[in-house]
């Protein structure tokens, strides 16, 4: 993203000292879906990075993904798929367990979240260790998805998530540091 959407965004995304515990500095997204003008930045930046690529479906994670993912379905005329944490999708699932700091998590899609061979893009508002938007992968290449890459408004790259997805075979598009 350009160096202006890039300071833009930093600017206008507050940071929430030793929360959900001490130690860690939550970047809290919901400021910026608080501000038209930067909310409208990040939806025409990720529109700009797409149009470099074909993408058939869009897809985000549960929840602050899907404020994100779903603007820049509607902006670009895709359809929308939904990662959720287990247990809340009605129909058919697919789904994928994976580790967090302590203990586990699992997220799933509906069986019917895309096509063998659709390409599809994934959108999350931060990638840390990039443990969830690698289940989020998993997941749609069990149903013979493309996943093509990920895109998020922040990227902690000192956690190396951003390195594990490109080690994947994913292009990684993030706003910011
Ligand atoms: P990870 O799976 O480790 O890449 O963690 C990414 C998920 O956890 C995203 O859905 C983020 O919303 C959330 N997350 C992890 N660390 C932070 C942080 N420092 N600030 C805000 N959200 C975070």
């Amino acid at each position: 993203a350009p160096v202006s959407v890039s300071a833009l965004l930093k600017s206008r995304i507050r940071t929430v000292r030793d929360w959900p515990k001490p130690g860690v500095n939550f970047r809290d997204a919901t400021t910026l879906f608080h501000d038209p003008e930067a909310f409208r930045a990040t939806i025409d930046a990720f529109a700009e990075d797409c149009a470099k690529q074909e993408i058939d479906i869009i897809a985000a994670v549960d929840a602050r993904g899907f404020i994100l993912g779903g603007a820049l379905a509607y902006k670009l005329g895709k359809p929308f798929a939904l990662v959720r944490k287990k247990g809340k999708l009605p129909y058919k699932t697919v789904s994928e367990d994976y580790h967090l700091e302590y203990g586990t998590a699992a997220v799933e899609i509906h069986a019917d979240a895309c096509k063998a061979g659709d390409r599809v893009l994934i959108v999350d508002d931060l990638i840390a260790t990039g443990g969830t938007l690698l289940a989020a992968t998993k997941l749609f290449r069990v149903l013979h998805g493309e996943v093509i890459g990920v895109a998020a408004v922040i990227d902690l790259p000192e956690l190396g998530g951003s390195k594990r997805l490109r080690d994947v075979g994913l292009k990684v598009h993030a706003l910011c540091e």
